[in-house]
């Protein structure tokens, strides 16, 4: 079993946290292991938790829209998956503590696919991996460099959904 497929496996049967309780399906994550760009959200909604993919649903949709302008596909050439890799319910943020549990499982994801940048889809992504101070309607869009890679943060795509004015 290859390392990849060893951390997913682990991941699947996950029970470090109480949102395996609630969960129909762990979301791991999706797209190029090899990927020069990692977009990290905060956690599945109720569509990513039925389908088993981040980033399923309107939002989902926008996010391969956004993406496709600038050639970039999630099965091609990203991969996307988030903090937490279970449902918070009713859409709730990640507790601390929940993100905690499993941010190791983002860790190795990144030090598999090693990449270039990573952006972070939202708030809670951007406060978690980039800086607990940061302000997303100051900051998104700015480049941050922290070790190994370029880090920026844009509005996730629910909240641009919610208000397009963003
Ligand atoms: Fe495990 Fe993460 Fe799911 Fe919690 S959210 S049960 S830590 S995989």
């Amino acid at each position: 079993m290859t390392e990849w497929e060893a951390l997913r496996q682990e991941c699947l049967r996950c029970h470090a946290c109480t949102l395996a309780e609630t969960r129909t399906n762990v979301v791991f994550g999706v797209g190029n292991r090899n990927s020069k760009l990692m977009l990290i959200g905060e956690g599945p909604g109720e569509q990513e938790d039925l389908q088993g993919e981040p980033f399923v649903g309107p939002a989902g949709k926008l996010l391969d829209d956004m993406l496709s302008i600038i050639d970039l596909y999630r099965r091609e050439n990203c991969y996307i998956c988030n903090i937490v890799k279970c449902r918070p319910p009713r859409n709730r943020d990640p507790l601390e503590t929940e993100q905690d549990a499993c941010i190791g499982f983002l860790r190795n994801q990144v030090a598999l696919v090693r990449p270039q940048i990573i952006v972070c889809l939202g708030r809670i992504a951007a406060k978690r991996l980039i800086d607990p101070e940061y302000r997303i309607t100051r900051q998104h869009g700015q480049w941050v460099r922290k070790g190994d890679f370029w880090m920026t943060a844009i509005y996730h795509p629910s909240a641009l959904l919610r208000d397009v004015t963003k």
